[in-house]
């Protein structure tokens, strides 16, 4: 058999292979696709940021996913503004912050829902290399409305909180604010948790945010 042959033969045998492999990578890439339809596709509005259906980079909020949304009150949001949430999250939310006021902590939401647009407008306006503090629409905790970002609050001399007062205190890290201690100690008796943290930087593909917590719903 002359080189010419083998080659040939070779080529066939190759030839061969793939066409016996393509009905088994066909199978394949459709039980792929049934699984990921299974994980995202048949997601209730209940799965979401809870059990594994966080979301964060890479781990997207299904596009016909629509909050049920109701505003805090203003005592819970940031100076006048309206924040929205979902509204499982509402109750157990403004207790934890009227809770913590108990304690001599002043806890406000800075941010609470954004839409799909708005964080799209969010990530267009940051440049290149602050992208990855931000996050595309989609892949945002905001935009399932369980997600609030927090910051302190002044108290005037009868322990009730001052809207009056210079907000300075909105220039430190949130971390070393006496309210980001009560957080750790007690959010998760209201059912909130910090999603992004030293410790899940990898998974999550975002940097530490004391400021952002979750309501994990059950
Ligand atoms: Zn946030």
């Amino acid at each position: 058999m002359n080189k010419l042959n083998v080659n040939l033969e070779k080529k066939g045998i190759v030839t061969n292979c793939l066409l016996f492999a393509l009905p088994f990578l066909f199978l394949f890439g459709v039980v792929l696709l049934m699984i990921m339809d299974y994980k995202l596709g048949d997601t209730t509005k209940n799965e979401i940021v809870s059990g594994d259906l966080h979301v964060y980079r890479g781990q997207t909020i299904p596009v016909d996913y629509i909050p049920s949304l109701v505003e805090l009150s203003e005592r819970a949001s940031w100076l006048k503004t309206k924040k929205e949430i979902d509204i499982r999250a509402k109750e157990s939310l403004e207790k934890m912050i009227l809770d913590a006021e108990k304690e001599g902590m002043c806890l406000v939401v800075m941010g609470a829902y954004r839409s799909p647009e708005y964080q799209k407008e969010i990530y267009d306006s940051v440049s290149s290399d602050k992208k990855m503090y931000v996050a595309k629409p989609y892949e945002s905790e905001h935009q399932t409305g369980l997600a609030v970002d927090f910051t302190g609050c002044p108290l005037n001399s009868n322990g009730v909180r001052d809207d009056g007062v210079k907000r300075d205190e909105l220039k430190n890290d949130f971390s070393e604010l006496p309210e980001y201690c009560w957080l750790v100690k007690n959010a998760y008796k209201y059912g909130f948790e910090q999603s992004f943290t030293y410790y899940n930087e990898e998974i999550t593909g975002f940097p530490a945010e004391p400021w952002h917590f979750k309501f994990l719903v059950k």
